[in-house]
Formats: C-alpha cells, structure tokens, sequence
C-alpha cells in the first residue's frame, strides 16, 4: 500500500509518514448512553468499500489531525482539508 496524502500544512508526502485514525463522521455517544452505544460507538466499524471521510495525522512532521476523504478500494486520495469546528448554536432567548 502506497499513496500520497496532502498534508495542509507540510504538502503532499507518502502515507507512511501519517497515521490513520479511523472514518468521520461517526456521532460520539452522549454521557448518559449504556454500555451497548458505547460498544457499538467503539468496536463497531462500517469498513467501507469506497469514497469515504477519515482521519489522519502527519505523525512524523507537524502532527496536524485533519480529515481525508479517499476510496478505501484504490486508496486514491481525493481531497484532505482541516478540520473546522462548525459554528455553536446560540440557544433561543426564552
Ligand atoms: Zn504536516
């Protein structure tokens, strides 16, 4: 397996210099959610068999954590950005 991921802060390096973290885009479970949310947040992974949004880091420069969106068939690097937190809903003033 080799392919070249842009990191965007260093630029486009060979994939072994990252480290995968796992598909985005899966909501982390509240507080108060039983052992079974836990478990499925936790173990259970869809594994899929195309485009698909992931988290990497440039572990051996920058360490940046940002989001890579590739086809895990051909592990073809389609886009990778930063992550942006999206802007906090203000609460109705009630
Ligand atoms: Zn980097």
């Amino acid at each position: 397996m080799s392919f070249q991921i842009d990191c965007p802060n260093c630029g486009t390096r060979g994939v072994w210099e990252f480290h995968y973290g796992g598909a985005a885009g899966k909501s982390r479970p509240p507080l108060s959610a039983d052992a079974a949310e836990w478990t499925d947040y936790i173990y259970n992974k869809e594994n899929l068999r195309g485009v698909q949004t992931e988290w990497w880091t440039h572990r051996s420069a920058c360490k940046l954590w940002f989001l890579v969106e590739r086809n895990t068939a051909t592990n073809e690097v389609l886009s990778s950005r930063r992550y942006s937190v999206p802007p906090r809903q203000e609460e109705p003033a009630g």
